[in-house]
């Protein structure tokens, strides 16, 4: 047994060939299963079904992706993604129960209740059929239904890593571009020239970036060079793909390596520039460490299985933003919570021009900003209403976060938690010694300057 980078278990001898890179896609490797560690009980139930029922059909099938890359490196899948000479038509008329998505991207959707098992045919190099099957603009790819063959379509995919095969006909696993040996090395190369593979879809580099935190793998030096080069191609992606994959950065359990990552290769400042330019401009460090923690948190919450919701991710990245400019717009006279209310609205309109934010999310995400004010008003019934209030515990626990940061006092946490804590009568004794906040009753006196622009979300 072969150990790699990662805990792999791949066999030796057919792995030491040192000459991967060299393979041409004529000349695969194919590692037989006595010689690897993949095994159809590791393979999610439906998806060994979707195999062996294409097969049954007269058609090629091999498990793709992320499936094979992640089991051979001992890791569990997040899903299994299949490959096939059927055509998305053909793939229909096998299952029932699929449905064709996507334009981009014709792709087959297996239902099975809740799992979906996605089937790709074969993409192909060239495009020789009519109808704009392929259409580039600018090297960017918006849109790839030309069919091939199974080489053709390992070399467009995008890292090596990620262009293993399981095949169903022999279990085996065929390599066409010496992922193989990229995988014992925990690096991450892309097929092809890395510029131009960056061009045709600029969120391959995000990509790279989420399997280098999730796997603790290496990106290759070029491939680095060119995410340097071209990170601002990401502003052409539209919004909506791009919160699809901020929520696999940082909603995969690495969300701390993951931010790290962005930072590092500036890519973070193309999802949020505001926060960005504000974290990096700040003397005070507590905004760094208020987000730090919060993505150490959402680690913490999705290893031990807990809920984590994106609104409360993105309250924490949008925070400092906001906090800044309702901060301005109190010191030019606005009462405290209409300040937060509109900078909450300013912000958030801004942030959806790159990364777009579905509505249900930034409405919750703008309630906790908002609650935050109400955590200060501990007299009265005040605190009790707070605490029926539907965002309560998202807003405590963000409130919790500021005070770990330094933001705000500990005390002002501290007495929430205990408030929760304890029986009707002594809670009554808590509102009941509090002041009540100065200052709750102040009116604007100045006309309100218009800042909050339509959101357009
Ligand atoms: P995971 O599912 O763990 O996030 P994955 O590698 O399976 O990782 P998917 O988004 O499920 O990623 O895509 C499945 C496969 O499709 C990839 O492994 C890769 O081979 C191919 N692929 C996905 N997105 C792209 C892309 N933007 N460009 C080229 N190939 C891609
Ligand atoms: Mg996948």
């Amino acid at each position: 047994m072969y150990y790699t980078h990662a805990g792999a278990v791949l066999k030796p001898n057919k792995l030491n060939h040192g000459s991967n890179r060299e393979k041409t896609i004529a000349n695969p490797t194919i590692i037989p299963r006595s010689e690897h560690n993949i095994s159809r009980t590791n393979i999610s139930a439906n998806a060994v079904k979707v195999l062996y029922r294409l097969k049954q059909a007269g058609f090629q099938a091999h498990l793709v992706g992320g499936g094979v890359r992640d089991l051979l490196l001992g890791r569990e899948p997040k899903d299994f993604d299949i490959a096939t000479d059927a055509s998305p038509e053909d793939v229909r008329r096998v299952f029932r129960n699929c449905r064709l998505i996507g334009r981009r991207f014709r792709l087959a959707h297996v239902h099975f209740g809740r799992e979906i098992i996605e089937v790709a045919t074969f993409r192909g190099i060239n495009d020789d059929t009519e109808g704009g099957e392929r259409r580039i603009e600018n090297g960017m790819l918006l849109r790839d239904n030309v069919y091939g063959s199974i080489e053709e379509d390992a070399l467009r995919r995008d890292f090596t890593v990620n262009a293993l095969y399981y095949s169903i006909e022999d279990f085996s696993v065929i390599d066409y571009a010496g992922g193989l040996e990229d995988l014992q090395q925990g690096r991450l190369r892309l097929l092809g020239d890395p510029a131009t593979r960056f061009r045709e879809d600029p969120v391959r580099m995000l990509r790279a970036v989420r399997f280098a935190a999730k796997l603790g793998f290496n990106i290759d030096s070029e491939v680095e060079e060119a995410i340097f080069d071209l990170g601002d191609l990401l502003q052409d992606v539209p919004s909506a793909r791009l919160f699809d994959e901020m929520l696999k950065l940082f909603m995969g359990g690495a969300a701390v390596q993951s931010y790290e990552k962005l930072c590092h290769y500036s890519l973070f400042r193309e999802l949020f520039p505001e926060t960005d330019e504000v974290l990096s401009r700040e003397e005070n460090k507590f905004p760094v460490v208020f987000v730090a923690k919060g993505l150490y948190n959402t680690d913490l919450r999705i290893q031990q299985g807990k809920p984590v919701t994106p609104a409360f991710l993105l309250a924490v990245l949008l925070w400092e933003p906001v906090r800044q400019l309702a901060n301005d717009l109190m010191a030019e006279g606005e009462a405290r919570l209409p300040a937060i209310q509109q900078a909450g609205s300013v912000v958030v309109s801004q942030q959806v021009r790159h990364v777009s934010i579905p509505k249900r999310f930034s409405l919750m995400m703008k309630e906790i900003w908002y609650l935050q004010h109400r955590f200060e008003q501990r007299a009265g019934k005040r605190p009790h209403r707070l605490l029926g209030h539907p965002r309560f515990r998202a807003a405590y626990d963000f409130l919790l976060l500021r005070a770990e940061a330094g933001e705000v006092d500990a005390e002002l946490a501290e007495w929430w938690t205990r408030f929760q804590s304890v029986e009707g009568d002594a809670q009554q004794q808590m509102a009941a010694s509090s002041k009540p906040t100065a200052g709750r009753q102040r009116r604007r006196r100045r006309p309100r300057k218009r800042l909050v622009p339509a959101e357009g979300e």
